[in-house]
């Protein structure tokens, strides 16, 4: 599979781990948009939101569990974002889910 974060989930490829489980990693974004900005994938592959279905979503309830926990860990008491992109359209480089966890400073409003 040539998918950069299966590679990651692999360990074929580095990355600065924050949390880890038997479905779930997260890691610091290479390129970060804020001071605190981490990804958060499901180990098992599916592209996007666009493929969560009744078969996978317990995954995807568990990365919400997962975000919770980082953010307290992370002192993100603030606030913080968690944006998933989705398609083209979205500006999704990466096609393999995951969601962005922003935080550490005020974000800018817009979303379009
Ligand atoms: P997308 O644009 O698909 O929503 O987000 C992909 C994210 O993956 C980007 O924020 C980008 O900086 C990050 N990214 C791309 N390649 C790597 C990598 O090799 N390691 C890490 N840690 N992040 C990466
Ligand atoms: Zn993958």
């Amino acid at each position: 599979m040539d998918c950069l974060f299966c590679k990651i989930v692999a360990g074929q490829i580095p990355s600065t781990k924050v949390y880890e489980d038997d479905q779930v990693l997260a890691f610091r974004d290479i390129a970060p948009q804020a001071p605190t900005h981490i990804l958060v994938i499901p180990k098992a592959h599916m592209a996007s939101v666009a493929e969560v279905s009744p078969e996978n979503s317990g995954v995807v309830a568990h990365i919400f569990e997962v975000i919770a926990q980082i953010a307290k860990a992370e002192g993100l008491e603030n606030g913080y974002r968690v944006v998933s992109n989705c398609g083209d359209d979205a500006g999704q480089t990466v096609h393999h889910l995951h969601f962005h966890i922003l935080g550490g400073k005020r974000l800018a409003l817009e979303m379009a």
